[in-house]
């Protein structure tokens, strides 16, 4: 039978803040339930974005609220083969084609691109998937239900490399669950949107399909997510179970008694014992400043 296996997969764009560890727990209690494994990737495919030195200190905040993980720890920024290869294949069988068309040329229709604007050439083009017509993506999600998408209408030919030579974040994700044999991903509903285009793309390169949960987003009190890289909400990692007690609230699971001198790995051990995915709200949820 296939191991059970889930990930959490953070890009290194700043301190984890109360919702990764929203995600890091949910990822967490989806694998361990049942005995499965969860794993860690640094997602640092956008080394524009990244900050220095996050990459570590959020392994080590992860370490510092419990979480233990099983498999390596991979980097994007090691992958290029991987990803290269599955680029060309899409390339060879045609799924795949080289864009010139600008962002702001885009933004004329809608930023959606179905058909390259003719007479422009870019010395540094872009790779896009060609999404098919009429192309509907459906899946059931753990905690959004089912869930539908016009790839063609909504998103377009999305890009697999961008411009500037970076790996989309689209592509790479796939290559590394596939790769990884993830059969579980479970993560914020910023990415629900995403999944389609995932779902898309395993099927072109023949890759099997995970199972999909996405959890509840963390908003500040003016209705806008958290993100790392404005870290205006830093979670403490000398003082963990607070800050744990407060994910598995927002996860929609009933508060426990935890005694005051368990450590973090204790607690893990008895949330998992009482998850209960049925409960976990589907409405992003709203941090008390
Ligand atoms: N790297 C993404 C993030 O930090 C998560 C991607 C995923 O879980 O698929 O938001």
């Amino acid at each position: 039978m296939q191991t059970r296996r889930g990930r959490f997969a953070p890009s290194p764009t700043g301190p984890l803040h109360p919702g990764s560890l929203l995600a890091a727990l949910g990822s967490w209690l989806f694998a361990r339930r049942g005995g499965g494994e969860w794993w860690l990737r640094v997602e640092d495919v956008d080394r524009i974005r990244e900050v220095p030195g996050a990459a570590l200190d959020q392994l080590e905040m992860l370490a510092a609220f419990g979480f233990v993980h099983d498999g390596p720890i991979v980097r994007q920024s090691d992958r290029d083969v991987l990803y290269a290869e599955a680029l060309d294949r899409l390339l060879v069988d045609g799924h795949a084609f080289e864009c010139h068309c600008s962002r702001s040329v885009l933004e004329t229709q809608g930023g959606i691109h179905r058909a390259c604007i003719l007479g422009l050439q870019r010395p540094d083009p872009a790779i896009r998937l060609r999404v098919p017509d009429d192309c509907t993506v459906e899946f059931d999600d753990a905690v959004h239900g089912r869930q539908s998408q016009r790839i063609d209408r909504d998103v377009g030919d999305f890009v697999l490399r961008r411009a500037d030579g970076c790996w989309a974040y689209q592509l790479a994700v796939v290559v590394d669950d596939a790769a990884q044999g993830m059969t579980e991903v479970v993560r914020g509903a910023d990415l629900l949107d995403s999944t389609p285009r995932q779902m898309l793309l395993q099927r072109l390169l023949g890759m099997s399909t995970p199972g999909y949960a996405h959890l509840p987003l963390l908003v500040d009190a003016h209705g806008h997510k958290l993100s790392k890289s404005s870290s205006a909400h830093p979670v403490d990692r000398d003082d963990p179970l607070p800050a744990l007690h407060e994910a598995w609230l927002q996860l929609g699971q009933i508060a426990f008694a935890a005694s005051p001198q368990a450590t973090s790995q204790e607690w893990l051990h008895d949330a998992v014992a009482r998850f209960d995915p049925a409960r976990i709200p589907r409405e992003a949820q709203r941090i008390v400043p």
